[in-house]
């Protein structure tokens, strides 16, 4: 960020999730950042979008949190792993920034989605935000890959109306304890599955998760993304080492057969 540029004055929209930020929340004093966590008073975020179309239903805006405790191989936005790449943001500027959204939302049958990184690393922030966006009457959504479920409450719950679950594997309970208490609280789901040539697009895994989406009950939707490159640069801008350097993107076949094996199990696939 330029030396005169305050973090008050840094835009909360990028241009996309895709955009580059790092270190804007370095000099935030360690103890900000432990109290930012407790109250929930303040959030790191990489930035917000608008007009989303694949972040839940309708016209979404989308607050992208940094901070993740994974390291998935084909991650697209490495640059939100570390919290205080993002920007540092009170609760009121973040719901400042919706407000403005509010009726178009409500017009476009969208809503808010909070995704990341992992929106639960914060999740304190997240449930203040969710709380804030409900009392506008905004649709709230949460895309999390569930690890950290157990520190929502069943009442932080009923501020989000949709859980975007994005299974990265079939890795038994790292994501399945979350996906059983929705399914208890008969809280709606939609899963995402990336479909990695090599990596996740194993018939049999693949039939695994549709199983035990099926099992839950309360999935409303499955969407099979197809891997792509387009976080290819960040990793080489942080000087990662990127193991995916050589994978093309799943053929129309490779993905139509995927959604085949979640159909199979009873479930709309897309
Ligand atoms: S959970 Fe999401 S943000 Fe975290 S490493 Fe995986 S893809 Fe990236």
């Amino acid at each position: 960020m330029p030396e005169h540029q305050t973090l008050q004055e840094i835009a909360l929209q990028a241009k996309s999730p895709f955009e580059l930020r790092v270190d804007l929340g370095k000099n935030v004093p360690e103890s900000d950042v432990r109290s930012a966590l407790t109250t929930g008073d303040m959030g790191f975020l990489h930035s917000f979008t608008t007009g989303s179309t694949l972040d839940g239903p309708g016209i979404r805006v989308v607050a992208w949190t940094s901070g993740c405790q994974w390291r998935c191989l084909y991650c697209h936005n490495p640059d939100t792993w570390k919290m205080t790449n993002g920007l540092p943001v009170r609760v009121e500027r973040a719901a400042e920034e919706l407000r403005k959204y509010r009726h178009g939302l409500k017009t476009m049958a969208g809503g808010f989605t909070l995704s990341g990184g992992e929106p639960l690393l914060q999740h304190r922030f997240a449930v203040k935000l969710f709380t804030a966006a409900k009392s506008m009457g905004i649709h709230t959504a949460l895309d999390t890959n569930g690890n950290l479920g157990f520190r929502l409450t069943d009442e932080d719950l009923q501020s989000i109306d949709l859980v975007l679950l994005d299974i990265k594997t079939w890795d038994p309970e790292r994501h399945r304890r979350l996906a059983r208490r929705l399914g208890a609280l008969h809280r709606p789901i939609w899963l995402r599955y990336v479909l990695v040539p090599g990596l996740t697009d194993d018939c049999e895994d693949i039939a695994r998760v549709a199983g035990f989406a099926a099992w839950i009950g309360n999935v409303e939707r499955v969407d099979v993304l197809p891997f792509h490159q387009m976080g290819r640069y960040k990793w080489k801008e942080l000087g990662l080492e990127y193991e995916l350097e050589g994978v093309a993107p799943p053929s129309n076949e490779v993905v139509e057969s995927a959604c085949a094996v979640f159909r199979k199990a009873g479930l709309k696939a897309f």
